[in-house]
């Protein structure tokens, strides 16, 4: 049986391994597939381990995203333009290390909710793991101007000369959030509700043609949609459905077989959808 795994810290609530053994179901393939929980001092000599006993892949959550990817002897170019991992397929030389949040969120975006992003304003907020995934695959999909911000304001200007689109890419400090108009598109890449600490952002904003979305799922993603739509925005999504392509298209790496992520995304969202009209 071929193991697979996700690292993370905290990682134990992982849907990963639900979706994975469903997308296995579907086609038939005998795997496992397990969340291992490790601090960024551990993550080396874990994921070693694994490898040693016989793990052929792994998904990598935070934050471990960019030391995995410096673990790397082979690197997508998805993976280059992130400096992130969030995909390890084992080779003879090592791993290779690919990124697949930025897909993951694009085919979310625009083939299951309908969105058309192209030439959007947009603001991201964060410049973590996830925000490097899913900036260049922005970009990609032809969005306007693209600000980011983040508390750290280095790691912002780290990632911003990463993409290396001076023209389109902005950054600007968190307390700056106020002079900088209305957005198209906001992006929350931050893991600040995860702390019950979403930072204040002004209602400047955001406009009527607004779409909210959050990168996070469940109960974290409630503080910022919620808020989104009490200003009125009516475009609002979480992370779940990015969660589920970011996850078929590792699959995909792996077993070279797409899942059909329609039917995983309903039954993970069923219970999602409570909490989101939850009043
Ligand atoms: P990282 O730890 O790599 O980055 C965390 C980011 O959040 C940093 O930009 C950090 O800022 C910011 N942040 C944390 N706390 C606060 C706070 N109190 N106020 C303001 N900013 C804060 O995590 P990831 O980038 O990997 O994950 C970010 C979120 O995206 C998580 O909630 C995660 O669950 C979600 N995610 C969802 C995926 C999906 O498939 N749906 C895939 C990957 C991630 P600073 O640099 O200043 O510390």
């Amino acid at each position: 049986m071929k193991r697979y795994a996700v690292f993370g810290q905290p990682v134990l609530h992982s849907l990963s391994p639900r979706i994975h053994k469903a997308f296995a179901q579907q086609l038939g393939i005998d795997l496992d597939y397990t969340a291992i929980e490790c601090a960024p001092g551990d993550f080396d000599g874990t994921l070693s381990s694994f490898a040693r006993s016989g793990g052929d892949g792994a998904n990598v959550t935070l934050p471990h995203k960019q030391r995995a990817a410096e673990l790397c002897n082979l690197l997508s170019n998805r993976a280059k333009k992130a400096g992130a991992v969030n995909t390890l397929i084992k080779h003879e030389g090592g791993w290779l290390g690919d990124n697949t949040d930025g897909i993951g969120l694009i085919r979310d975006l625009t083939g299951r909710h309908g969105l058309d992003l192209r030439e959007r304003r947009t603001l991201m907020l964060g410049a973590g793991g996830a925000a490097r995934g899913v900036a260049p695959a922005l970009l990609e999909a032809g969005i306007g101007e693209l600000f980011i911000v983040n508390r750290d304001a280095q790691k912002a200007d780290a990632l911003s000369d990463l993409l290396g689109d001076p023209g389109r890419v902005h950054t600007r400090y968190m307390q700056d959030l106020g002079e900088l108009g209305e957005f198209d598109l906001i992006v929350n890449a931050t893991s600040a509700a995860r702390h019950g600490a979403l930072p204040t952002l002004p209602m400047t904003l955001f406009g009527p043609r607004s779409a909210a979305i959050d990168l996070s799922y469940g109960e974290a993603a409630v503080p910022f949609l919620a808020w989104a739509r009490a200003l009125g925005v009516r475009d609002f999504v979480d992370g779940l459905g990015m969660l589920v392509e970011q996850a078929a298209e590792s699959f995909f790496l792996w077993h070279g077989q797409r899942p059909d992520t329609d039917a995983v995304y309903a039954a993970l969202n069923e219970r999602n959808a409570t909490l989101m009209t939850a009043d």
